[in-house]
Order: structure tokens, then sequence, then C-alpha cells
């Protein structure tokens, strides 16, 4: 493990290094990390451990992207966020099915791009409600594929489906 100190003067480094490039650089942007307050030294060596984590696949994709989602969840408070995500889930899920029936009903081209974009919306109200409720959104993830793999061992199956004990 790279000491902290490192990481910290890595992530300074860095910072000076753009700051050089600036038409205009305020000389506080030039401070070197030996001579910043400790509360800077700390913000960088943060930094530079969540690179190294990330790096190291400590973060799961999944997580980052619930990180993201929740720095721009508007709402405040549990009963706000999750009215505002389950709305969100089936207002999105509607468009999704809006843009396949112009498709199917109004000879629309099935724009692939347009859907992508969509399903991103759905995912991201998605996460939202795993946030209020607290759950890892990989974790939901997961345990669809164990029951999937219970259900379903050999690929799907009529059968199975039909006789299955859980839903
Ligand atoms: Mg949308």
């Amino acid at each position: 493990m790279i000491d902290r100190d490192r990481l910290g003067e890595f992530v300074r480094m860095a910072w000076i290094e753009w700051a050089h490039e600036q038409p205009d650089p305020k000389p506080s942007w030039l401070v070197p990390y030996q001579d910043l307050s400790e509360a800077d030294k700390e913000a960088d060596r943060r930094i530079g451990e969540f690179v190294m984590n990330v790096l190291d696949k400590n973060y799961h994709p999944l997580d980052l992207y619930q990180t993201e989602v929740r720095r721009t969840t508007g709402t405040v408070g549990f009963s706000d966020t999750l009215v505002m995500a389950s709305m969100g889930l089936a207002g999105e899920t509607g468009e999704v099915i809006d843009h396949i029936k112009k498709y199917l009903f109004h000879a629309h081209n099935l724009d692939q791009e347009k859907l992508v974009k969509e399903l991103g919306d759905v995912a991201w109200y998605l996460t939202a409600l795993c946030n209020v409720i607290g759950v890892p959104f990989k974790e939901v993830i997961e345990k669809n594929v164990e029951k999937l793999q219970k259900r379903y061992p050999d690929g799907f199956s009529s059968e199975r489906s039909k006789n299955r004990e859980e839903h």
C-alpha cells in the first residue's frame, strides 16, 4: 500500500501541473503539497486513496453509479425520495414503452440511441429507489441472478416458469 502522503503528493502534482497550464493561475493553486494546510493535505490524500481504491477494483462500477445517482438526487428525506423515485420509475418505463408503441403502430424508426437514453433514465430511478431503501444496486442484481440460476439452471423453460415455487 502506498503511503497516504505519497498519494496526496501525486494528487497535488497533477493539480499544480494543471494550474501551470492556466493563463492566470491563482498563487494558491501553485502551493506545493508540503506547504498546504492540514485540511487541504487530507483532501488530497483522500482523493488519492479514492482513485487507488477504484483502480484496485475495491469499488464495483455499480457502487460508483449509485454514488452518482445519490449526488444528483434533488429530494431530501425518505418519503419524498421514495415517492419521487417510484413515480419516476413508472414514468420512464412509460417513455420506453411509448417509443416501442410508436415503432410498432405508428411507423416510427426504432431509435436505439433514444432507447438507450430512456433505459438509462429507468436505471437512474431504479438506483434512486435502492438508495432510499439503503440497498446496494449490485445486491439487487446479484439476488436476481441467484434466483434465475435456481429457477432456470438450463435456460428458460415454460414448464419451470409455470411450476415455480417462488416469485
Ligand atoms: Mg426519459
